[in-house]
């Protein structure tokens, strides 16, 4: 008998449509009364939101995060979270930077809500715990089950903005699937440290670059208030002409800044030599994060400043998308 807690937070999963299709979060969320039929998995129900994931913040993150640490002194087998899609990767990647991972914690949403026609919120509730509940889940990081897809909380993303099919790793696709008869692993996640924190620090930005970005929006940062910015760049890491100078007065007033890529797919990496090329920005003491999105790089950024990081061991913890 594996005994799986359910963490509810709110989002579409919980959400129902009025007669006009108009989604809104319901007073008590119907997933609560949820019954598993199975007799080899036990389910037990609890609230810890109920909000649209719009609403959820890092301090949100937090009280999930010590609600899970918690439930492994608890007896429990695996953990499913229930969240908004719309931020879900955020959570799932607080969550995979801050817990030891010792027991599954898979995470779960809907595109359509509780009472519309093929509505995918109880199979894909379903399919997480099943995930949670298989042996192979553990030591896997934290992960993303939707739409018969098992993805690392690390490289996931949402791609579509009302498809089932919206979850996806743009890099090297999922690491496994559920299908009818079981959950199938076909990739082996890399280990990461673990980094905890009891608090948060505030103010880590994330600005995304365009053609003909203005230096003035760098410039608008209150450098004194400013912990950290993550800039989705250009390409492989790149940056208008007009903003350099301003990246350079952030990095001389100690402020981190981190470059991803604003591309969909592939990694961010120095490779043009030229004012605003990633080589002149990697020189100028911006760091490069590779593999993470703009959102991931942010709360690995946050993560980092919180702990307390800083200098060289920020940049190298920030750098290193596997550790
Ligand atoms: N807006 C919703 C949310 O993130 C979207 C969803 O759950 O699918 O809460």
């Amino acid at each position: 008998m594996k005994k799986i807690l359910a963490l509810h937070t709110g989002g579409t999963i919980s959400m129902s449509a009025n007669d006009l299709g108009e989604v809104s979060t319901n007073k008590e969320n119907p997933l609560l009364d949820s019954r598993f039929i199975d007799d080899n998995i036990e389910l037990t129900n609890e609230a810890v939101l109920n909000k649209p994931s719009e609403h959820i913040t890092p301090e949100d993150m937090l009280v999930i995060q010590k609600r899970v640490q918690q439930a492994e002194s608890e007896d429990y087998d695996g953990i499913v979270i229930t969240h908004g899609t719309d931020t879900l990767e955020e959570t799932a990647y607080f969550l995979d930077l801050t817990l030891p991972n010792h027991l599954p914690i898979v995470l779960t949403g809907a595109m359509r809500s509780s009472n519309e026609i093929g509505s995918d919120g109880v199979y894909n509730f379903q399919s997480a715990i099943l995930t949670a509940a298989a042996d192979e889940s553990t030591d896997k990081g934290v992960l993303v089950v939707m739409n018969d897809e098992i993805h690392t909380a690390r490289y996931v993303t949402k791609t579509h903005t009302t498809n089932v099919d919206t979850f996806r790793t743009p890099t090297f696709g999922p690491i496994g699937l559920v299908g009818k008869r079981g959950i199938h692993y076909f990739q082996e996640l890399i280990q990461q440290t673990v980094m905890p924190i009891d608090k948060l620090k505030h103010n880590v930005y994330l600005l995304k670059a365009y053609a003909g970005m203005p230096a003035s929006l760098l410039e608008c940062l209150d450098k004194a208030d400013t912990n950290g910015l993550v800039i989705e760049g250009l390409g492989a890491g790149n940056m208008p002409l007009e903003t350099v100078e301003a990246i350079k007065h952030l990095l001389a007033d100690q402020i981190p800044v981190v470059m991803v890529s604003r591309c969909y797919n592939g990694v961010a990496e120095p490779i043009y030599d030229y004012p605003g090329g990633g080589i002149d920005l990697e020189r100028m003491g911006v760091t490069f994060c590779q593999g993470l999105n703009g959102p991931k790089a942010r709360i690995k950024l946050l993560i980092g400043i919180s702990a307390g990081l800083k200098g060289q061991t920020l940049r190298d913890y920030i750098s290193n998308a596997v550790s």
